[in-house]
Parts: structure tokens; C-alpha cells; sequence
């Protein structure tokens, strides 16, 4: 009997895990996202942030292979400069740019910018609203470090996009308040749609908040929490020119991706060469 019904046990606590992934974390399942500035807005959670990238433009190549299915760098792969809905997803040179996302947190935050200190490379930051009221400090120490910040929604809002437009710019307003709050004066020139659900109206609104929708080119899928060896090896394979990396700072433990960090940056940047956006 027992034998019978394992199987069938494996496949619903698969199918509970997979489903926790594909829809993202539950921080953001979720309040309406501006009833935060209550404590619960704050949940530890740790949780897996950017799901398997749901609006794929029809031409681009897979945003979230697996170990066994790795992209080529096939010449194909090289036209397409947009993400969904026109987001930005190649720096447009040469040098590619590394971006993390879910912080600040006060474990993995500071040991990504040591590393980036170390090597001398700027990085951009896709910061939680929530976040950053609870961390103003880690803020002040990246803005102070020169790497350039990212509007991540209030609190990781992954259906975000599908709310109404005043809704949206009420909660990356929020957002972008809370960073001038940590840091008066610094820019956000960038807003990244948590899990990269984008939608027309959340595209839209960002750049009417004079910030860039910025998608992603690489995904080692690190908040899934392979480790360190595969998230290296995935964004080394995956890299190439003018690649967007997507890397997470926050929103769980991320000591894999701070492990495979040192690698992956040496040889970025002995190959492409690393910029901020
Ligand atoms: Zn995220």
C-alpha cells in the first residue's frame, strides 16, 4: 500500500514545490501593496523571487534554463534587445552589467559590495520598499559605493501589473520615497517588475516615473537555490555580450550566490568587462 501511494505522495509535494516557485514568494500574496507600513508587510520569508520569467517574448530564447538545458550562444540569440514590453534586457555595449535584486539584507547585502569593492566593479541594485525602511543604511552604503538603485515594488508585488494604474504608481511612488528617505537626492533610474510580470501598465507607469523597465538576459535561476558551482556555471554559460545578469541579494539565503559571486565577476569581467547600469 505504502508502496502504491509514495509515488503519488512525491508527485504532490513536487507539484507544491514547483508551484511555490512559479508563483513567487508569499510576501506578495499579499495585501493590497500599499496596505504595508504595518509590521506584517515584513514577513521573513524566505522565498523564491523570480520565478520562471511568465511573459516571454515569442522570439527570445529561454530566460530560465535548467541545468540540463542550457542556452547556446547561437548567433540567434543575439537580436533581440527587448524583454516583454519593451523592457530593457542588454546594457546596449559591450560590458555587461550585473544586477541584484530582494535587498538590501543584512547578511548577503554587505558581502556583495565587499566582493564588488574588491574587484572594483559597479553593480545595480533592485531594492524592496520594505526593505529598505527596515535597512536605510545598506542603502546609503550602496548609493555611497557608486552602484545605481532599482525600484522593486513596496513589497515584492508580483501581481503588480495587473492593478490599476494609479495603484502601481502609488506603490513605486511609495518605494522610490522610501529610498529618498534612506538616501535624500539618490536616483532611481531603473524599475524592475518583480518576477517579471510585466504588463503594459506597469511598463508604462515606470517610465512615465522617468525609470527604465529593466528586464534581464541571464537568469541562473539562483533563488531557486542551486548551488554555488550552477549558478556560476549557468551565468558563465549563458553570458555574452551586452548581457543583463539577474542575481539575488535578498529575499532568502543567498550564500550560494555570494559563493559563486568571485567567479563569476573575475571572469565577466576579464571577458566582457562590467558596468552599472
Ligand atoms: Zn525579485
Amino acid at each position: 500500500m505504502f508502496r502504491r501511494a509514495a509515488p503519488a505522495a512525491l508527485l504532490t509535494l513536487s507539484i507544491l514545490l514547483l508551484g511555490g516557485c512559479a508563483n513567487g514568494d508569499r510576501r506578495s500574496a499579499q495585501p493590497a501593496p500599499d496596505a504595508a507600513g504595518s509590521p506584517s508587510a515584513t514577513v521573513p520569508v524566505p522565498d523564491p523571487t523570480e520565478p520562471t520569467t511568465p511573459v516571454r517574448p515569442p522570439t527570445s530564447r529561454p530566460t530560465t534554463p535548467g541545468p540540463t538545458k542550457s542556452p547556446t550562444r547561437s548567433p540567434g540569440n543575439g537580436g533581440k534587445k527587448t524583454g516583454p514590453f519593451d523592457t530593457r534586457r542588454l546594457t546596449g555595449s559591450k560590458a555587461v552589467a550585473l544586477t541584484f535584486d530582494d535587498g538590501p539584507h543584512p547578511i548577503w547585502t554587505p558581502k556583495v559590495l565587499d566582493q564588488l569593492r574588491e574587484a572594483k566593479v559597479r553593480a545595480t541594485f533592485c531594492l524592496v520598499g520594505t526593505k529598505v525602511r527596515q535597512h536605510p543604511a545598506l542603502v546609503a552604503r550602496i548609493v555611497r559605493e557608486g552602484h545605481s538603485l532599482c525600484n522593486h515594488s513596496w513589497q515584492h508585488d508580483l501581481e503588480l501589473g495587473k492593478k490599476s494604474e494609479a495603484d502601481i504608481r502609488a506603490n513605486l511612488e511609495r518605494t522610490n520615497r522610501e529610498i529618498a528617505r534612506a538616501v535624500p537626492g539618490a536616483k532611481v533610474g531603473y524599475y524592475r517588475q518583480p518576477g517579471g510580470k510585466w504588463t503594459s501598465a506597469v511598463t508604462k507607469v515606470a517610465q512615465s516615473m522617468g525609470m527604465v523597465a529593466l528586464h534581464w538576459d541571464v537568469d541562473p535561476r539562483d533563488w531557486d537555490k542551486p548551488d554555488a558551482a550552477t549558478i556560476r556555471q549557468r551565468v558563465l554559460h549563458q553570458a555574452r555580450a551586452g548581457s543583463i545578469v539577474l542575481l539575488h541579494d535578498g529575499g532568502g539565503d543567498r550564500a550560494n550566490t555570494v559563493a559563486a559571486c568571485p567567479q563569476i565577476i573575475a571572469t565577466l569581467r576579464k571577458q566582457y568587462g562590467i558596468r552599472r547600469l
